[in-house]
């Protein structure tokens, strides 16, 4: 995840994490330096909704990455977890050391996040 997030920067990276698939997808935003679209995540999303994904799938989390920035969920990232309800994982390349952070939401406040781990792989 982290040496896929440095070949991408200065663009975000982004896919998704389950179980132990590591999912690398298409950052299809206009503006990837601080934003990302995922190229085919709302399939995802969707056949998760409706039940179609196969146990492998089933349970997710959205990764991407921060080249310049802290891991800390931005508005726009904030607002996806709420239009998916799936874990976030964001991998700050700053400073020198990269720093990987795992967001939920609130549940007693959705327009919150709650970081339930944070480490700097060595
Ligand atoms: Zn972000």
């Amino acid at each position: 995840m982290i040496e896929w997030s440095r070949q991408q920067a200065p663009n975000e990276a982004c896919g998704i994490l389950s179980y132990d698939t590591l999912r690398r997808m298409r950052n299809v935003s206009p503006t990837p330096e601080t934003a990302f679209i995922c190229a085919g995540l709302g399939d995802v999303v969707l056949h998760n909704q409706a039940g179609y994904l196969n146990d492998h799938l089933e349970r997710y989390a959205i990764w991407h990455s921060h080249p310049t920035s802290r891991a800390v969920p931005t508005r726009p990232d904030i607002d996806l977890m709420r239009e998916t309800l799936v874990p976030m994982i964001i991998v700050s390349l700053l400073p020198t050391v990269p720093e990987v952070a795992i967001f939920v939401l609130d549940e007693h406040n959705t327009d919150r996040v709650i970081c339930v781990r944070s480490y700097r792989p060595s």
